[in-house]
């Protein structure tokens, strides 16, 4: 394990069951290692926010192939390792998290409450390095894509 901050490893950006069971590699050039490094330090922000609870990444980076085979948007920034999928049940529900990371200082690119049957989860992503972050908020479950945070 590779550990990049404090509380995340590169293996918990880069793993994937999806790809094990396609035979995708998903091993991430240096420039990807680079924006997940930044990811890191930015759940590092966004940990703190949340009490020190635990965030369980479910996706980070995405090769073209993986993200093919999930059905991710083709400009999604897992592509690009700018973005992470989590839930941090220690903190509480999908829906808590968004809105207690809305309603905090952090400077994040894409914050989208994601919704796809019974899964639920945070899709948080930052912005490329120089890129002013657009603090946009979305939800995305089966009505489509909105503005703001909707159950
Ligand atoms: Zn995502």
């Amino acid at each position: 394990m590779t550990a990049i901050t404090e509380h995340f490893t590169l293996e918990e950006f880069t793993r994937s069951d999806k790809a094990r069971i396609l035979g995708i590699d998903n091993t991430p050039v240096p420039a990807v290692v680079a924006n997940l490094r930044r990811l890191a330090r930015f759940n590092e922000l966004v940990r703190l926010e949340l009490g020190s609870a635990a965030m369980v990444i479910s996706s980070g980076y995405r090769c073209p192939a993986l993200n093919r085979a999930v059905g991710g948007a083709s400009n999604s920034a897992h592509l690009d390792g700018l973005a992470n999928d989590f839930t941090a049940p220690a903190f509480g529900t999908p829906m808590d998290i968004c809105q207690k990371i809305e309603k905090s200082y952090l400077q994040f690119d894409q914050l989208i409450y994601e919704r796809a049957g019974s899964a639920i989860w945070v899709h948080l992503g930052i912005a490329a390095e120089g890129v002013k972050p657009r603090r946009q908020v979305l939800t995305i479950d089966s009505k489509g894509t909105r503005v703001g945070l909707w159950n």
